[in-house]
């Protein structure tokens, strides 16, 4: 019986392996070309994950935009292969911290993708686009190379609700504003910024911004913030920014943490231990950081902010009276001092529309060139003149070295260049916008040894898109967006200086987005695979229509 029944069974299955390679061989012969399994295959890769973990190698399959597979695929199952030759193949970089309202005038935003970035996140520092909806809208007709998202920002609510003016909102004013950010997070704005240096976000109150922040934190944003202070006064904008993510409920994203008072150098421990406690009490609080010692911004941000309000004209009107004028110089006097620094030296021109001459330039060297002064009043006077003028973008020189490298040792800091869209050889603007990831990789990674390959990347990539609710970015895992970046560890470094910054960085080959190539062998693509990447506000509303 037990022998019958085994024989039985074997035939069974004999049967069904027969019928099995039957099949096979009639799908074999039926499809005598047979359609690719992958549309692009990438081997030899040294796969970093983006999770932190170390480096393994494999192949990385790619369909419909997706990574598809990852281990060891043959070759040829795919209708495209690159041989990655046993360089670092990593998840494309998320650069959470950019001003690229202007893109779809650029969109290739060639500076991006050359140093690796696959996605940005605009809309920082207070200003952005106040109709998410159109601008995230607007990629179906002007295709970009690279992923978008947007914050919405306060300071671009309060100058359409209130102006430019140095008052508190009225309740109707206020309600108003919360709407406008409410709108901006439904149309899918992955949070709230503020830029509380600047006309008008410097004139809110910690309440305001409390009341705006609630509304992202409603429908599962984050709050992004320029602070109010990042010199003297940084430890207080720290604890107000914890203050506003606590009383609204929602995560902290603190940009370009940074000490920019000389008297302050060597502080990062306290600075970072503000943001440590605050996790420890069980708050989400992240910061950012560009991995240079200077920053970049206008020049006016250096003035009063009382001389700033309303805007130019009413400044220059201000301006105009002698004593008003005074008091400006002993006001940014003060401020000078206060921030460690004997004169303007380490301020320098980016941009500066009336006499590009000048662009390169620190304040002291013009003032010399042009008052034949050396004294910080006529610096000052200089710099009234050219705000009154027009105003300038900035270099400021103004951090120390040890901070930066603290900061980026961090486990909570990730890497963001707080850059726009760069054209070739247009001003001398800072290099972080061409170099900032390839120099983190070539500078801080190889060369000092201060990160690891593995956590550098981590930084760029999935604590970005955990931070920012990119779900399905930021990792090289199967099903997850097929944005990636494939580079030499051993050769890749920026170029661009603060002399010479138009110059992209060496050793990065390819950059793939959304499973096209946008940087093949080096070169530009025409490819505009782009994606506008919406906050978890819009997928509600989405999930909501859909359930109606
Ligand atoms: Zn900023």
């Amino acid at each position: 019986m037990k022998t019958s029944l085994f024989l039985k069974s074997a035939a069974v299955l004999l049967t069904a392996l027969a019928f099995g390679v039957f099949l096979h061989a009639r799908v074999r012969v039926d499809a005598q070309a047979p359609a690719p399994s992958y549309d692009l295959l990438i081997t030899n890769a040294r796969i970093v994950d983006g999770s932190g973990n170390p480096w393994f190698r494999g192949d990385v399959a790619i369909k419909d935009g997706r990574i598809a597979r990852i281990g060891r695929v043959g070759p040829e199952t795919a209708a495209r292969t690159i041989d990655a030759h046993g360089q670092i193949v990593a998840p494309g970089f998320i650069d959470v911290h950019t001003h690229v309202e202007s893109i779809y005038g650029q969109p290739a935003a060639e500076n991006f993708v050359r140093m690796g970035v696959t996605t940005l996140v605009t809309g920082n520092c207070g200003t952005s686009t106040t109709n998410v909806a159109e601008f995230l809208g607007r990629i179906k007709d002007k295709p970009l190379a690279v992923n978008l998202a947007t914050l919405i920002a306060h300071g671009s609510v309060r100058r359409r609700v209130m102006g430019l003016g140095d008052r508190a909102p009225t309740p109707a004013e206020q309600a108003q504003m919360e709407s406008l950010v409410e709108q901006g997070m439904k149309d899918g704005a992955v949070g709230l910024s503020t830029g509380l240096i600047y006309v008008p976000g410097t004139y809110a109150k910690t309440d305001e911004i409390v009341g705006l922040a609630r509304m992202a934190a409603k429908y599962g944003g984050l709050y992004a913030t320029h602070m109010r202070n990042e010199g003297d006064k940084v430890a207080d904008a720290i604890r107000e920014s914890i203050q506003i993510g606590e009383q609204a409920g929602l995560p902290v994203e603190i940009s370009h943490f940074k000490i920019s008072n000389k008297k302050l150098w060597g502080q990062s421990p306290m600075t970072l231990g503000l943001v440590r406690d605050a996790r420890a009490r069980g708050l989400v609080v992240t910061v950012d950081q560009y991995a240079y010692t200077a920053s970049s911004t206008s020049l006016e941000s250096r003035l009063p902010s009382w001389l700033r309000a309303g805007g130019l004209d009413e400044a220059k009107q201000r301006l105009a009276d002698k004593a008003t004028r005074e008091r400006a110089i002993n006001d940014t006097k003060d401020a000078l001092k206060r921030s460690g620094f004997k004169d303007y030296s380490f301020a320098v021109v980016a941009s500066y529309g009336p006499d590009k001459s000048f662009n390169g330039k620190s304040i002291a060297e013009i003032t010399k060139q042009v008052r034949k002064k050396s004294d910080v009043t006529s610096q000052i006077e200089q710099m009234l003149e050219m705000y009154e003028a027009g105003g300038a973008g900035m270099i400021y020189h103004g951090m120390g070295e040890d901070d930066v490298r603290r900061i980026m040792q961090e486990p909570f800091t990730m890497i963001a260049s707080d850059s726009g869209v760069r054209e070739i050889d247009e001003s001398v603007p800072h290099p972080r916008g061409y170099g900032n990831n390839a120099r983190v990789l070539g500078r801080y990674v190889r060369e000092l040894k201060l990160i690891s390959l593995e956590d550098a990347i981590r930084k760029m990539t999935s604590l970005p898109a955990q931070t920012f609710g990119f779900r399905d970015r930021g990792l090289i895992r199967e099903g997850f967006a097929a944005d990636i970046v494939i580079f030499d560890e051993n050769t890749i470094v920026d170029q661009s200086t603060f002399d010479k910054p138009h110059q992209y960085p060496l050793g990065i080959s390819y950059v793939i987005v959304n499973g096209a190539a946008v940087l093949e062998n080096n070169q530009m693509t025409t490819a505009r695979p782009g994606a506008a990447l919406f906050g978890p506000g819009r997928r509600q509303e989405t999930q909501t229509a859909r359930s109606l």
